[in-house]
């Protein structure tokens, strides 16, 4: 079997130079196939691929070429230091969104209880809760699927995942206890504009649209958030939200409105306003 110039009896540095993929990428699906290392890849370039490697590697390549993202394939994508797993069920979590958790840490009073809305993978808040033993993590979604990938994370990443993240199935803030109360909001919503081109590009493709979109401006579940976060703030408590490269006068209007103080933006990794938050209303 001849597939992109991979094939048994080649050896595993050979099969690197026949990707059709740069090395990055190539690396990556090579350590997966065959389960080995990076340091293993290198010592032992010689090596010469089984056929069984040879067409798990071919089958990876495949699916890579027709676009699904390399998180999606291998299953896994590093945030903010830690594994996470990935599934078609939640947004692939980005390096721009380490900003948020390096926000709500810096906010974050010892012990405090902290919320996250919309986890989808639990990315933000089982990377809050590893940093910091003290805080008391709630995090909520709307899909029950992601909630089961999102357990899974803290089960993975956390000593004590009962006690270090607590997990509720909630559209916004419909399931929350009338009196649940935080001294810290966050949030990654869907902030894409409906039928934005990007949501028919690369990776965004095999993402779950409701993680991307609202369906709307790209701002409505950024509204949702803002008008219902006074309620479950406690005096001083910070809203930290992240929204598209294009939104952060509009969320900081949207928090001026609602009479939220210290209004703000914060730049990504690209220097782009990426993080807008407030505090509370007195
Ligand atoms: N940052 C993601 C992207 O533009 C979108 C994530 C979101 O909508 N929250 O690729």
């Amino acid at each position: 079997m001849t597939l992109h110039r991979i094939e048994a009896g080649c050896s595993i540095g050979s099969a690197q130079l026949g990707s059709p993929l740069d090395a990055l990428e190539t690396r990556i699906l090579l350590m997966h196939a065959l389960g080995l290392s990076r340091v293993q890849l290198i010592t032992q370039s010689e090596r010469r691929l089984t056929l069984d490697e040879a067409q798990r590697f071919a089958a990876l390549l495949q699916r890579r070429e027709a676009g699904e993202p390399i998180a999606y394939i291998v299953g896994q994508r590093e945030f903010f230091g830690l594994p996470f797993r990935v599934t078609p069920d939640v947004l692939i979590p980005r390096p721009d969104t380490e900003l948020l958790v390096e926000l709500a840490l810096q906010r974050a009073p010892h012990g405090a209880r902290v919320l996250d809305m919309g986890t989808g993978s639990g990315a933000i808040a089982i990377a809050i809760a590893h940093s910091r033993p003290d805080l008391q993590l709630t995090a909520l979604d709307c899909s029950a699927a992601a909630l089961a990938v999102a357990r899974q994370n803290a089960a993975d990443n956390l000593p004590l995942p009962a006690k270090a993240v607590r997990f509720l199935r909630s559209d916004w803030y419909g399931a929350l206890p009338a009196d649940a109360r935080f001294d810290l909001i966050v949030s990654n919503p869907p902030y894409i504009v409906a039928g934005d081109t990007h949501l028919s590009q690369g990776d965004l493709r095999f993402e779950p649209v409701s993680a991307l979109t609202d369906h709307a401006d790209g701002l409505s579940a950024l509204r949702t958030i803002v008008a219902g976060a006074a309620a479950h703030l406690v005096q001083d408590g910070w809203l930290l939200l992240e929204h598209g490269f294009d939104q952060a006068a509009a969320v900081r209007e949207l928090l001026i409105a609602q009479g939220y103080q210290q209004v703000q933006s914060w730049q990504d990794l690209a220097g782009i306003e990426r993080v807008s938050g407030g505090v509370r209303p007195s």
